[in-house]
């Protein structure tokens, strides 16, 4: 082992085309690097060792043959390994099941040396570790334990890592729920730990997952629980829907409002993969950085699950459940795209291709050559009705219901690959559809519905929602259906156990009186005395958890844990506590909300501003415009225009709203929400036809005291039509 050298392939120089994975270094011991080429081998990683004595070495490669779990034919994942530009002869990724190492055979080393990972297929080829061995009769370890240590000393990480600090609430993952928490923590004054192990937030409502946040925020008695969600979701626009374009799920923003919060530190790039606890307490956590590998512990006073995995929860010993067959699978989303270069990358047919995109046979994928799958309109099979391109790659390419949802994660995310590989093969070269397209994008991080859920003082169920029960600490509105999923019947003949089409429950039996509140008892374990979660691996049963797990729903969970969290500071007690004496406190916190929606973006023109009225004349007339000719526009009713106005005299003021709709919608209802207290004024405009021809309304009037005041606007239907405001006037009377 001392005459060895271990070169770790997400720490290369370069990574080329190849990508990072870290999902399931928890199992097989490391991140490692996906050639993840949509069928296209991607660019070669490169990287130099220098060798202190030069002479002969044996050279092993950590991988595995990824298709191998379905006894496949071919072996997809191929790739070489370039030692100064020569390639060894061994062809890498072409054997075995498990991770293991693959003997490279020999090679002569002098110095600087270049190594360089070659993909062959761009067909998923994966490296974990390449080991350059002077001892030519040794072979690296296979053992998990041993592995561990060998990386350790090969590396020179330390035993221990290093001291990163103590915060008052230390989040574990990053996604809706995480980061909704930490800001709002942060601006609660609590000093906060963020820890992702990716290099974006977002979770699955980021560019590498692309699903499209739902569930409606801001009801009342607590309008303001969603606000801060509300700041860090991406805005609604036309192609706002899952498996959309990166931009859609806009990753800066969230990145914005999070480094805007002085009191964040960010741990990004960071896996927790160690807990420690004394006397039922959790006193820190060990994080370790997917390409360093450099690893910290960070301490704190109350920490927050909110990885979806309660992995915190499950390293710390807090209770949990999970349903082990017939749960929730997991989807990596996909599109197509025209070579043509249409704005739209979902045509088809429409557009006249001048080129041919070729895509290879898949012998090791799924063979669809015959078989029925959405999205699919001609070949042997009876054509599916209403199949469009946007059937392929959508949220129900979903497998891994019987899996276990942590232990088999891999192979149910390179399940999904198989499957879509095997759809698009069959479109393309049975079908002979779609000539002129090509795989666009293919998520590779899965996006997960469900696996452990962290046990508090309370399982929430489905019986609970449907006979509405309610709850003194009803804190977050739930309003998505109860909507688990299921392989569906339509496509699963000839794929039993390892279906990959689900259906979703809905209708009747599956609904509920909306919005519901979901009790702050689910947010905290009973066992772990200092743990908060907030996502989907919250204290619900499998029923429930269709229904609370879409992420403004979970966003809003992370709100009510940030501000739980600074009531345990404020009182010293603990998350239980929080229930038992001091709910009044929390639910305060909640009336008054955290955000700040389009601060930075309004800016008011003063209360002097004439506008033909006299009551303007007399200086109390307080107009507020956004820097944009429009406020903004908004569909549904949880997508709404927000602001905040400075109100200087107190007294009653009419308000009056420029709103319009848009062509070809029939005109709506809309309503204004104004004041700390929420008083609702409404308004009706009628379409004109255009988005061009307004007509100021008064909504109504209303009392304001001095200070920061909120005003919204909102849709009154569900989805009504798309509507616009230009101006919001305030006139005092
Ligand atoms: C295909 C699909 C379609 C869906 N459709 C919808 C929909 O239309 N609308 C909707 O709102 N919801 C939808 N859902 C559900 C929703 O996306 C999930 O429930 C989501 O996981 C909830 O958000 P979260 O913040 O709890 O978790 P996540 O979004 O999973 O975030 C958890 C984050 O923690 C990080 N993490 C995990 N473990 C660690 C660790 N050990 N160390 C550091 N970081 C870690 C992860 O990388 C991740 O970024 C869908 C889910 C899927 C998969």
């Amino acid at each position: 082992m001392g005459m060895s050298v271990l070169i770790e392939a997400e720490a290369f120089e370069d990574l080329g085309g190849w990508v990072l994975d870290q999902q399931f270094m928890d199992l097989m011991g490391s991140p490692f690097l996906l050639a993840h080429g949509m069928g296209v081998p991607v660019e070669d990683a490169t990287t130099h060792v220098h060798f202190q004595s030069g002479g002969r070495r044996r050279v092993w490669v950590r991988t595995r043959d990824w298709v191998a779990p379905w006894k496949a034919t071919g072996a997809p994942g191929r790739f070489q390994l370039l030692i100064n530009g020569k390639p060894l002869r061994t062809t890498f990724g072409t054997e075995g099941i498990k991770w293991h190492w693959q003997d490279g055979g020999f090679v002569e080393v002098d110095g600087k040396t270049s190594v360089v990972l070659h993909d062959l297929t761009g067909f998923e080829g994966r490296c974990d570790a390449i080991v350059f061995s002077a001892d030519l009769g040794w072979k690296p370890p296979e053992d998990m334990a041993e592995l561990e240590s060998f990386r350790q000393s090969s590396l020179g990480i330390p035993a221990e890592p290093v001291d990163a600090g103590e915060f008052d609430l230390v989040i574990v993952g990053g996604g809706v729920a995480g980061t909704s928490a930490a800001v709002t923590a942060a601006r609660l004054g609590l000093r906060v730990a963020l820890i992702q192990d990716r290099p974006v937030l977002g979770g699955n409502s980021s560019s590498e997952v692309r699903v499209w946040p739902q569930g409606n925020l801001n009801h009342p008695p607590f309008p303001r629980v969603g606000d801060v969600v509300m700041e860090l979701v991406p805005k609604r626009q036309a192609n706002s829907a899952n498996g959309q374009a990166a931009v859609v799920f806009d990753d800066d923003r969230k990145m914005r409002i999070v480094k805007a919060e002085p009191n964040i530190s960010l741990f990004m790039e960071y896996r927790m993969n160690g807990v420690s606890t004394a006397s039922g307490l959790i006193q820190s956590v060990t994080c370790q950085n997917v390409r360093s590998a450099h690893r910290v512990s960070i301490r704190g006073r109350w920490f927050l699950d909110s990885t979806g995995d309660g992995c915190v929860g499950y390293l710390g010993g807090a209770d949990f459940e999970q349903t082990e067959r017939g749960h929730m699978g997991a989807s990596n989303l996909w599109n197509i795209k025209c070579l043509c270069d249409d704005e739209d990358p979902l045509s088809s047919e429409l557009q006249a291709a001048t080129q041919n995109a070729t895509f290879p046979r898949c012998p090791w994928a799924v063979d669809l050559s015959d078989k029925p799958f959405p999205g699919r309109t001609k070949g042997p099979q009876a054509p599916t009705a209403g199949a469009t391109p946007i059937t392929l790659g959508n949220w129900f390419w979903e497998n891994g219901f019987d899996r276990d949802p942590i232990h088999d994660m891999e192979r149910v995310r390179d399940m999904n690959f198989r499957a879509m590989y095997g759809a698009w093969d069959a479109i393309k070269n049975v079908e002979n559809r779609y000539p002129a397209h090509r795989l666009n994008w293919v998520a590779y991080i899965a996006g997960k519905r469900e696996s452990r859920r962290l046990m508090g003082d309370l399982v929430l169920t489905g019986e609970d929602l449907r006979s509405g029960k309610e709850y003194p600490d009803g804190s977050v509105p739930c309003t998505w259906g109860i909507d688990t999923h299921h392989p569906n019947e339509q496509y699963s003949k000839g794929h039993e156990g390892n279906e990959f089409i689900a259906s979703a429950t809905q209708g009747e039996g599956f609904t509920y009186k909306q919005p519901y509140w979901l009790p702050y008892r689910c947010l905290y374990s009973r066992n772990l005395g200092n743990l908060f979660m907030a996502g989907r691996d919250i204290s619900v049963s499998h029923e429930a958890l269709g229904a609370v797990r879409v992420m403004k729903t979970t966003g809003a969970m992370g709100e009510i844990v940030g501000m739980a969290a600074a009531v345990c500071k404020a009182e010293s007690c603990n998350p239980r506590e929080v229930y038992t004496d001091h709910l009044q406190k929390l639910q305060e916190v909640m009336r008054v909300g955290v955000g700040r929606i389009h601060r930075q973006t309004l800016k008011p023109t003063g209360t002097t501003e004439l506008m033909g009225d006299t009551a303007a004349a007399r200086g109390k007339m307080v107009r507020y415009e956004t820097t944009h000719k429009s406020l903004g526009y908004w569909r549904s009713k949880d997508d709404y225009v927000e602001w905040e106005l400075e109100v200087t005299k107190p007294g009653l003021y009419e308000v009056r709203a420029l709103v319009a709709c848009m062509e070809g919608d029939h005109g709506g209802n809309y309503e204004i929400r104004i004041g700390q207290n929420s008083s609702v004024l409404g308004g009706k405009i009628q379409s004109t036809g255009s988005w061009t021809v307004y007509k100021e309304q008064p909504a109504g009037t209303v009392t304001l005291q001095p200070g920061l005041q909120r005003i919204s606007v909102h849709n009154r239907k569900e989805v009504g039509p798309l509507m616009k405001l230009r101006s919001l006037r305030l006139v005092a009377k």
